[in-house]
C-alpha cells in the first residue's frame, strides 16, 4: 500500500466515516427517504471498544484497542472483516461497517454488514504475539458474534492463520463446533475453495462486464495500486479472465514501480513472495506514488487504503476505467472530477464484493457440513457478480448518476424495504 494512503486516512477532511455519510446522504436525498430512515441508515446500530491485554515474548503486558461495528443487521446478520492496521480508529471501522452493508445489499446476499479491527502493526508482532491478539479480541467479542449475529473475516493484514485461531478460540469459549462464526478460514477447518482470490477475481468480472458495456479494451494496460491479496491475485487474474493486458505498473509500501514493457505478474508474486516487497524487480523504474495513480493505462486498480484519489490529485488521472479493489479508495470530491472526466468507476462495494459473497457460500458450506468444488464457487461468483454489476449499470443508466450514485441507490433501497417490513420505522 502506498503512504499517502495510510497518511490521508486519518486526516479529518478525509475522515472515512464522514465520507461514508456523505454517500449515503446524498443517495436517501434522492430516495427521499424518510427521516427516521435516514438517522438509522447513517449510523451503526452497535458498537464495541475494548481493550485487550497481551502478554508479549519479552514478558511485558502491552494493551492494544479492539473494535467492532455492527452497523446493520436489517437483511441478515452482519458480515465483515477485521483490520489490523496501526492507523485503525472507530470511525475507520465505522466506515468500512457502513460499506459492507451496502456491499452486502447490492449483492443480494442475505446479511447485514459490520467490520472490526485492532490499533496495532502487526509487521512487529511475532507469531505469539499475533496469536495472543487473535484469540484476546475473540474472547471480549465471543458472546455477541455467531452465524446468526455476526460473522467476522479478513482483512487488510489478517489472513486465514488468524481466522482459525479465532474460530479454535470462540470454540474454547462457547464449547461448541461452530465453524460458520468466521470466514477466511484454511480448508482443514471449514474454509471453502475459491476464498483466497474471491475479492479480485469479483473485480475482474466487473471489469469484463464494464468493458462489454464501455467498449473500453480488456487487453490494453492495467496498473495495480497496492500489492496485497487483492492487488496480487488481481494482477494474475486480470490476464487469465480477460484474455491479455499489459501490466504497465505497480506499487506496495516499498513503492512504486513501471516497466514499459509490462511486468509478468507471476514473476511479480513470485518475487514479493521471496523478498516481501516489490523493490529490487528486474526492469522496474521507480516512480512517484502519484505518478502511478496519473498514468496513463485503461484500468487503474486501486487495492491499498482508504482516500488515495482525491479531489486534490483525480484531476491528473487518465485511467479510462477503475476497478476500486480497496474500501474507499475515492473521496466524493474526487468522483465529481472523475465523472466530469468520463472515468468509468466501478466503486468499491460493488467491485470487491467477491470477498465477502465467497464468504457467505463459506458460511453456508459450513453450516450444513457439506462443501461444494470449486467449479461452483467460481459459477455462483460468477453469476452474484454479473447479477450485481448489471443492476447498478442499469441504475447508473436510468437515473443518469455516476456508478457509485447508482450503487448506493440500489443497495440502500434494498436495506430500507428490509428495515420497513420488519416494522422498524
Ligand atoms: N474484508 C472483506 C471486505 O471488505 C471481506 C469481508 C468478508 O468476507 O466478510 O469485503
Amino acid at each position: 500500500m502506498s503512504n499517502s494512503a495510510e497518511s490521508t486516512a486519518e486526516s479529518s477532511s478525509a475522515n472515512p466515516f464522514k465520507i461514508a455519510q456523505r454517500q449515503f446522504d446524498q443517495a436517501a436525498e434522492m430516495l427521499e427517504l424518510e427521516p427516521a430512515m435516514r438517522d438509522l441508515l447513517r449510523w451503526p446500530r452497535r458498537e464495541y471498544k475494548f481493550t485487550i491485554p497481551v502478554k508479549m515474548d519479552n514478558g511485558d503486558s502491552r494493551v492494544f484497542h479492539g473494535y467492532r461495528v455492527q452497523y446493520n443487521d436489517a437483511c441478515g446478520p452482519t458480515k465483515g472483516g477485521l483490520r489490523w492496521h496501526p492507523e485503525e480508529t472507530l470511525d475507520t471501522v465505522r466506515a468500512l461497517a457502513a460499506w459492507m452493508t451496502w456491499k452486502t445489499s447490492v449483492m443480494e446476499i442475505p446479511l447485514g454488514g459490520g467490520k472490526g479491527g485492532v490499533t496495532c502493526n502487526p509487521k512487529e508482532l511475532s507469531e505469539g504475539e499475533q496469536e495472543r491478539l487473535a484469540r484476546g479480541w475473540m474472547r471480549v467479542m465471543a458472546r455477541q458474534l455467531g452465524g446468526d449475529r455476526d460473522v467476522p473475516a479478513p482483512d487488510v493484514y489478517t489472513n486465514p492463520k488468524i481466522m482459525a485461531w479465532m474460530m479454535d478460540e470462540y470454540e474454547v469459549v462457547t464449547g461448541r463446533s461452530h465453524p460458520a462464526v468466521i470466514t477466511g478460514k484454511p480448508l482443514v477447518v471449514g474454509g471453502s475453495l475459491g476464498r483466497e482470490d474471491a475479492t479480485a477475481r469479483g473485480g475482474v468480472l466487473c471489469v469484463r462486464e464494464a468493458c462489454q458495456r464501455t467498449g473500453i479494451d480488456p487487453s490494453g494496460s492495467y496498473a495495480i495500486q497496492g500489492f496485497g491479496n487483492a492487488g496480487q491475485f488481481a494482477a494474475l487474474l486480470h490476464r487469465e479472465l480477460l484474455g491479455g493486458g499489459k501490466l504497465l505498473a505497480v506499487s506496495d509500501t516499498s513503492g512504486a514501480f513501471y516497466n514499459p514493457d509490462g511486468f509478468d505478474p507471476e514473476e511479480l508474486v513470485e518475487h514479493k513472495r521471496r523478498r516481501g516487497g516489490l523493490s529490487g524487480m528486474s526492469g522496474a523504474r521507480e516512480i512517484s506514488a502519484g505518478e502511478l495513480l496519473a498514468l496513463e493505462v485503461d484500468i487503474l486498480y486501486p487495492a491499498a487504503m482508504e482516500s488515495v484519489i482525491t479531489g486534490a490529485n483525480a484531476g491528473e488521472v487518465r485511467a479510462r476505467m477503475i476497478c476500486e479493489l480497496a474500501n474507499g479508495p475515492t473521496t466524493p470530491e474526487a468522483d465529481e472530477i472523475l465523472e466530469a472526466k468520463g472515468v468509468h468507476v466501478i466503486p468499491d462495494f460493488l467491485a470487491n464484493a467477491g470477498g465477502v459473497t465467497v464468504s457467505y457460500f463459506e458460511q453456508v458450506q459450513g453450516t450444513y457440513n457439506y462443501f461444494w468444488p470449486l467449479e461452483k464457487v467460481h459459477r455462483e461468483l460468477e453469476a452474484h457478480m454479473v447479477n450485481a454489476y448489471a443492476s447498478v449499470y442499469r441504475m447508473h443508466e436510468e437515473q443518469k448518476v455516476h456508478m457509485r450514485l447508482a450503487a448506493y441507490l440500489v443497495a440502500v433501497t434494498r436495506v430500507a424495504e428490509a428495515v420497513r417490513v420488519r416494522g422498524w420505522v
